[in-house]
């Protein structure tokens, strides 16, 4: 147990995922899974994010089958929800505004996680106003083979200070915690890889993340 959490049945606690989802795979599927039970998360939404269509160093993918597959992959889990929050929103999306929002809608008493994987995190830095994001809400950093959250440039830069092997407090009071979920080694670029060189991709993604691949011919050269 990463944090010592209120009894069950307490405030509710709402972990935002984002990601460009593209596609969804078992890796973001099972992190989130072990998050919501390590941190007695009601609910986990996923964010998925806008990506301005130069940034897509890939065949277009259209934000619609991205949806529609994180979708299907989180159906039937009654705490994963999916957010349209950042692709309803003019322009750029940033994380700072997406944590902003959901601070707003929150109710006495309920606290908000935002996710994040250590890949990721070693580069927040590179975030739009990041030194506030630590103000808003704790962070997950969930552990990803061949990146060491540890070693996160931001620990030594933004005044942290280390509590715990897997809990870092930053001076506004909100937490950095480090989750090691079960290593995994996939990503959506190597899906994206397997599927263009025509291979298949079964077992990595939800099999109906898998036949909506096929059936819309995604990813293929
Ligand atoms: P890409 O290869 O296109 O960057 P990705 O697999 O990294 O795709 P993203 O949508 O970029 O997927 O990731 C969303 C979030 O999930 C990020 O915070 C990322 O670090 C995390 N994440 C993705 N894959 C894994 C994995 N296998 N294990 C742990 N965290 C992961
Ligand atoms: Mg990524």
């Amino acid at each position: 147990m990463a944090r010592s959490g209120p009894p069950k049945g307490g405030a509710r606690r709402i972990g935002l995922f984002g990601g460009t989802f593209d596609p969804i795979h078992v890796g973001h599927l099972r992190a989130a899974q072990e998050v919501k039970e390590a941190f007695d998360l009601s609910e986990v939404i996923f964010i998925l994010a806008a990506v301005p269509p130069h940034k897509v160093p890939h065949p277009l993918i259209a934000t619609a089958d991205r949806w529609e597959m994180v979708k299907l992959a989180i159906a039937g889990n009654p705490a994963f929800t999916l957010s349209d929050i950042e692709i309803r929103r003019e322009g750029r999306s940033y994380s700072i505004e997406t944590i902003s929002y959901y601070r707003r809608t929150l109710a006495q008493g309920e606290e908000l996680f935002f996710i994040i994987g250590a890949d990721a995190f070693c580069e927040i830095e590179t975030w739009k106003d990041y030194p506030q994001l630590f103000t808003l809400c704790d962070f997950i950093v969930i552990s990803r083979p061949e990146f060491d959250p540890l070693q996160a440039p931001i620990f030594a830069s933004a005044g942290f200070k280390q509590e715990t092997h897997a809990r870092f407090r930053h001076p506004s009071g909100h937490a950095v915690f480090i989750l090691d979920v079960t290593p995994c080694r996939i990503s959506s670029t190597e899906i994206r890889r397997i599927t263009e060189e025509g291979k298949a991709i079964t077992y990595l993604v939800p099999a109906t993340v898998e036949a909506y691949i096929m059936q819309k011919r995604l990813y293929q050269v």
